[in-house]
């Protein structure tokens, strides 16, 4: 794949106070940041008009007074915090890189720089709803609902399709839907907030598999692979559950399963009869 346009800043001087020691806090000093700002460009190659473009002298700007807002004994943190202030305030710019100098470092050693660096994007995650109490349609609406906030947007919303339990099967039919989120939030923290939405619409957690007013599990997060104790990604039962990949299909049909190399569609399609 080509390597997407950049708008760049070089070195931007912002005078600020962050540091682990009382003096940095108190004197401060001057901080350098570069910022590689990933967006399409096009557009305002054709046009010539400032409003297709990412302003960089706003951008600019808006960096020098989240550096400023706060004082943090990290440039870890404050990278962690512009990055993420630049990526909200223009949904353009899909990905930044941004690094922080700190020349004047109190190191007592012979060295020009401290820095950081960090990049920091929009991920594309996919998930599965499901609910079987209640107001099914309700449930699935006020979830996605819930799912829209400022590090997450919900960008497609397939069907909401009635499906036969399985697994314990002696209980009422559910009604299942798939959605795609861009997100800053790490798969982690994206299930912390589905949790959270789960607690929210009065998911109780009775019996594994047992009925619920909402379920939502995480699909497919980018292309990542994730085992760890609280989450599997891509989720370990997709490829044999018709109920997440036919709403999924609908949403993503060319989405590709990471491990298995194969498309929605196609992991679908060998679960067909
Ligand atoms: P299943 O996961 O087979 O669909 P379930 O959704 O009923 O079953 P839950 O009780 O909702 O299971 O979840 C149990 C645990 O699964 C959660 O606490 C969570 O830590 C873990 N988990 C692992 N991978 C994922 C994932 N990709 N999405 C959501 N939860 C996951
Ligand atoms: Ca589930
Ligand atoms: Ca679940």
């Amino acid at each position: 794949m080509a390597e997407m346009d950049q708008i760049r800043i070089k070195r931007l001087e912002v005078f600020a106070r962050h540091g682990v020691l009382p003096k940095e806090n108190t004197l401060g000093q001057k901080f350098l940041i570069s910022a590689d700002l990933y967006c399409d460009t096009r557009t305002a190659g054709k046009t010539d008009d400032l409003k297709d473009s990412v302003n960089y002298a706003e951008v600019s700007e808006r960096i020098k007074e989240s550096a400023q807002e706060k004082v943090f004994s990290l440039i870890e943190r404050l990278a962690e915090y512009v990055a993420e202030k630049i990526l909200i305030a223009y949904p353009q710019v899909d990905k930044i890189r941004l690094e922080i100098e700190k020349p004047w470092a109190p190191v007592q050693l012979p060295l020009e720089t401290v820095s950081v660096r960090i990049t920091r994007e929009w991920n594309t995650a996919y998930l599965s709803l499901g609910s079987n109490m209640g107001d099914r349609e309700q449930y699935l609406k006020d979830a996605i609902a819930l799912l829209e906030e400022e590090r997450t947007n919900v960008t497609a919303v397939s069907d909401f399709i009635e499906t036969e339990p399985v697994g314990y099967t002696k209980q009422a039919p559910f009604l299942n839907a798939a959605v795609a989120l861009r997100t800053l939030r790490s798969p982690e923290e994206l299930l912390e907030l589905s949790a959270s939405i789960e607690a929210k619409l009065g998911r109780e957690r009775v019996m594994h598999w047992g009925p619920r007013t909402i379920d939502l599990d995480i699909v497919l997060y980018g292309e990542r692979i994730i085992q760890t104790e609280a989450l599997t990604i891509p989720h370990i039962e997709m490829a044999k559950r018709l109920f997440v990949l036919e709403p999924l299909a609908q949403i993503a049909p060319y989405a590709v399963h990471p491990a298995f190399h194969k498309t929605i569609l196609e992991l679908r399609d060998a679960l067909l009869p």
